[in-house]
C-alpha cells in the first residue's frame, strides 16, 4: 500500500484526524498535522490498536453493567472465583514472589491505568492490575505467548494483555507530575541541597575557585585524603551541603541541557576584577538565562593590584545583571580564589539563594539521576559519575542509563571511597555499566536486570533509528509549520553580526515583527563569526541562528549539521527582515472569507420536467455568478445555504447576471424555494493571514 495522509485515513475509518494523531503519539511517533503521511505498517498497527481500544471500551462497558447488576466486589476478573480460592492463590503467589528489592516501582497504578517503562515483568503487571499472575499467564498463552511469571513483556504486548482486564497501559513518563514526585513509594519531597555550576570567561578563575573551595572545606583529618576528580563534588558549609559540578564552563552545562538534563540550580558567574565582562562572560549569562537558572556573580582576583571592582560591577550591568547594592536583584560577592578572601561569603550566598529556591526531592524510593561524566577505565571498565536527583541508590540496584544498563557494583565519591547508598544531590562515580554513557543521559533504577537490558536494547534501536532521522528542528523553512502545529508560540533567535551597530539595528527590526501569534525572543546577541557555542546554545534552546555579514566557523558548521540547528546568514538587512517575516506568515493557512456579491429575489417558480424546481429571479443588487454560494432568506431568516446548480438567461447557461437583469436558477440539493425568497450570493476567497 502506498503512503496515506492522516486526514485521508481518518476519512476512510470515519474518525477525526485528531484521534489518529493522539494514538500515534501514544506510540511515540512524532506526528503533528493531519497532512503527515503514514506507511502501510503504521496504518495496520494503528488500525489494530483502534480495534483493540474499541473492544476494550465495549468490554469495560459490559463489565460496568455486570458490576451494577451483580454488585460483585471485583469486576475486573473475568472468571468467577470464590474469595477463599482467591485468597489462597494470592498467598501462594506471595510465597513465590522474590524478596523485595529496592527498585523503580514498575507498576504504579491508578484507577484503570498501569504505568510502566518500556517493558514490564508478568508478575509486576499482574500486581499493577491487582490480578492473579495465573490469569495474566492464561491470557498470554491464549495469544500463543508461552510465558512465566518472570518473563518480560514489551509495551505493546503488555498493552494488549492489560486491555483484557480493563486496564490501560501508559508510559511512566505520562504519570501525572504530582503523582510522579510524591507517590507513596517515593516519599514526600524533602529539602535538598543545591547543585552549582561555575561559569565565566577563560582565565577568570573558574578552576582556581573550584579548587580553593574543595581544599578549604576539607575538615581536619581528611587532608591529603582527596583522591579523585569525578566530575562533581560536594562541600559542607555550616552543616549544609553544596554540590559543585567540577567541569567548569558552559559547554558541559549546555550540552547536558541540550540532552534535556537540567541539573544546575544556581550558576556562579565569575568575572575577573581586572578584566570585567568579556565575550564568554556574556555567553555564560545567555546560557544561564536561557536555562532559567539564577546567577550569583563572583568578582574574582580582587587581590590583584589592577583590580577594579567598581568597573566590574558597572560592566555586569551591561549584561542585564544589576547588583543588589545598586537596587538590582543580582547577588554580587567579591572574592579571591588565590587568597580565599570572600569565598566563605560566596558559599553563604549560595546557601541563601538555595533557601529561596526551596529545592526539594523525594528521598525514598528508587533512584533517578543524571549522568555528568562517563569514561572507559582501563581497570574498572565503563564508569560514570551520576548526580542523584531523587530517591535512594543502593549497591546492587539494576539500572538503565541512556541506552546502556547495568547493576551498581560499587559507588565512590570525591572523598568517600565506598558508598553503600546515596540520596538526592549527591554525585557518585558508579561502576557496573555495560557501556560508556553520554553526559546528560538519564539514570533510572529499574525492577530487574532483565528489564534493564530490555529497555536499554530498545533504546539502542531507537538511537540507531534516530541517527537516520535528523532531529526536527525549527528553521526558517519550517517555521510556520511549527507555529501551526502549536509547537511554537515563541521564535528563539541567536543573532551574530559583524559589528555591534548591526546587532542593535537587527534586534530593533526583529522586535517590530513580533505579533500576538508569535513572539520573537532574542536569547543571545554577539559580534564575530557564528561559533560552536552559538550552535550548542541554539540546540539547547530550540533556537534558530541568524548571522549578518559574518560566517560560520568550521566547527560550528559541523555542529550545526549534526544537531540540525538552522543557520541563516544575510548580507542585506532588509532581506533578513523579509525572510523572517515571510517565514512567519508565508506558510499561514489562508483565512477563508465570504465576500458578498449581490442580492437576488425569486419572483416565480417553474417546474421543469427531469430538472425539478427552477426559480425565475431578478438581480436586485450586485451580481450572481454560476459559481456563487447563496444564502436563502425567507422573511429575513436564513433557511438554507448552498451552491447554485444552474444559472441561465432565457435558455442559455451564463456565467453571471448583474443588477437589473432577470435570470433562472436552481439551487443544489434544495427544492423548497418559494416566491419572495431572497438569495444573498457570495464567493469564498482565500485571504493570506497576516501576523
Ligand atoms: P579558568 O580558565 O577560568 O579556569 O581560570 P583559572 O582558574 O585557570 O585561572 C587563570 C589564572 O588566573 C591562573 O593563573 C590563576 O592562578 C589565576 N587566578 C585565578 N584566580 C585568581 C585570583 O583570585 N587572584 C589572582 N591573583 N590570580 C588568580
Amino acid at each position: 500500500m502506498a503512503k496515506i495522509r492522516i486526514y485521508e485515513l481518518a476519512k476512510q475509518i470515519g474518525i477525526e484526524s485528531k484521534v489518529i494523531i493522539n494514538k500515534l503519539k501514544e506510540f511515540g511517533l512524532d506526528v503533528h498535522t493531519h497532512m503527515s503521511s503514514l506507511d502501510s505498517q503504521t496504518v495496520s498497527m494503528l488500525k489494530k490498536a483502534l480495534e483493540l481500544e474499541k473492544t476494550e471500551k465495549k468490554k469495560e462497558a459490559q463489565k460496568r453493567q455486570k458490576k451494577e447488576t451483580e454488585r460483585k466486589p471485583s469486576p475486573k476478573t473475568s472468571q468467577p472465583r470464590s474469595s477463599a480460592a482467591r485468597r489462597r492463590r494470592r498467598k501462594k503467589e506471595k510465597r513465590q514472589a522474590p524478596a523485595p528489592v529496592a527498585t523503580e516501582p514498575a507498576c504504579p497504578s491508578e484507577e484503570g491505568t498501569v504505568y510502566i517503562a518500556q517493558a514490564v515483568g508478568v508478575g509486576e503487571l499482574a500486581k499493577g492490575m491487582n490480578e492473579p499472575v495465573a490469569s495474566v499467564l492464561t491470557e498470554l498463552i491464549k495469544r500463543g505467548i508461552p510465558a512465566q511469571k518472570n518473563s518480560v513483556l514489551d509495551f505493546e504486548t503488555a498493552q494488549a494483555i492489560a486491555s483484557e482486564f480493563g486496564y490501560e497501559i501508559k508510559h511512566k513518563d505520562d504519570i501525572p507530575e504530582d503523582q510522579r514526585i510524591c507517590t507513596e513509594e517515593e516519599g514526600e519531597g524533602q529539602p535538598r541541597h543545591p547543585v552549582v555550576t561555575i561559569m565565566g570567561h577563560v582565565d577568570h578563575g573558574k578552576t582556581s575557585l573550584l579548587d580553593y573551595i574543595r581544599k578549604s572545606t576539607i575538615v581536619e583529618g581528611e587532608k591529603g585524603g582527596i583522591t579523585q576528580h569525578i566530575g562533581a563534588y560536594y562541600v559542607e558549609v555550616n552543616q549544609k551541603k553544596i554540590t559543585f559540578l567540577d567541569t567548569p564552563g558552559h559547554e558541559a552545562f549546555t550540552s547536558m541541557r541540550a540532552r534535556g538534563a537540567q541539573v544546575t540550580d544556581i550558576v556562579v558567574l565569575i568575572v575577573a576584577a581586572d578584566e570585567g565582562v568579556k565575550p564568554q562572560t556574556k555567553e555564560a549569562v545567555n546560557h544561564a538565562k536561557a536555562a532559567g537558572v539564577p546567577i550569583i556573580v563572583a568578582i574574582n582576583k580582587i587581590d590583584k593590584e589592577n583590580a577594579n571592582v567598581d568597573k566590574a560591577k558597572q560592566d555586569i550591568t551591561t549584561v542585564g545583571l544589576v547588583p543588589e547594592e545598586w537596587g538590582g536583584e543580582t547577588i554580587v560577592v567579591e572574592v579571591s580564589a588565590k587568597t580565599g578572601k570572600g569565598v566563605s561569603d560566596l558559599l553563604e550566598m549560595i546557601l541563601l539563594q538555595a533557601e529561596m529556591l526551596e529545592l526539594k526531592a523525594p528521598y525514598k524510593g528508587p533512584a533517578r539521576g543524571v549522568v555528568i561524566e562517563s569514561k572507559l577505565d582501563p581497570r574498572r571498565g565503563p564508569i560514570a559519575t551520576v548526580l542523584i536527583t531523587q530517591g535512594r541508590l543502593r549497591q546492587g540496584d539494576p539500572f538503565v542509563a541512556g541506552s546502556n544498563c547495568g547493576r551498581v557494583k560499587a559507588m565512590r565519591g570525591t572523598r568517600i571511597k565506598r558508598y553503600n547508598q546515596v540520596g538526592p544531590s549527591i554525585p557518585v562515580e558508579i561502576m557496573g555499566f555495560n557501556g560508556v554513557c553520554q553526559p546528560g543521559d538519564s539514570f533510572i533504577v529499574v525492577e530487574s536486570d532483565k528489564i534493564a537490558k530490555c529497555i536499554a536494547g530498545q533504546r539502542q534501536e531507537k538511537v540507531k533509528e534516530a541517527s537516520f532521522k535528523q532531529r526536527e528542528r525549527i528553521s526558517l523553512e519550517n517555521l510556520f509549520e511549527q507555529i501551526n502545529k502549536g509547537n511554537l508560540k515563541q521564535l528563539n533567535v541567536i543573532l551574530k553580526c559583524d559589528v555591534q551597530g548591526s546587532v542593535q539595528a537587527i534586534v530593533d527590526g526583529l522586535n517590530k515583527q513580533k505579533s500576538d501569534k508569535v513572539n520573537i525572543n532574542i536569547i543571545s546577541t554577539g559580534v564575530g563569526p557564528i561559533s560552536e557555542n552559538d550552535i550548542t546554545l541554539a540546540e539547547a534552546s530550540d533556537a534558530i541562528v541568524i548571522g549578518f555579514n559574518n560566517r560560520l566557523d568550521i566547527n560550528a558548521r559541523k555542529q550545526a549539521e549534526v544537531s540540525g540547528v538552522s543557520v541563516s546568514i544575510y548580507n542585506v538587512i532588509y532581506k533578513l527582515f523579509d525572510e523572517v517575516k515571510q517565514a512567519m506568515e508565508g506558510l499561514l493557512e489562508p483565512i477563508l472569507e465570504k465576500v458578498y456579491q449581490g442580492t437576488t429575489e425569486i419572483r416565480k417558480i417553474f417546474k421543469v420536467p427531469k430538472i425539478g424546481k427552477v426559480a425565475g429571479c431578478m438581480v436586485l443588487d450586485g451580481k450572481i455568478t454560476r459559481n456563487s454560494m447563496v444564502k436563502v432568506l425567507r422573511d429575513d431568516v436564513q433557511i438554507y445555504e448552498g451552491k447554485l446548480s444552474s444559472l441561465k438567461r432565457f435558455k442559455d447557461d451564463v456565467r453571471e447576471v448583474v443588477q437589473g437583469y432577470e435570470c433562472g436558477l436552481g439551487i443544489e440539493n434544495f427544492a423548497d424555494i418559494k416566491e419572495g425568497d431572497i438569495l444573498e450570493s457570495y464567493e469564498i476567497t482565500e485571504k493570506k493571514q497576516e501576523l
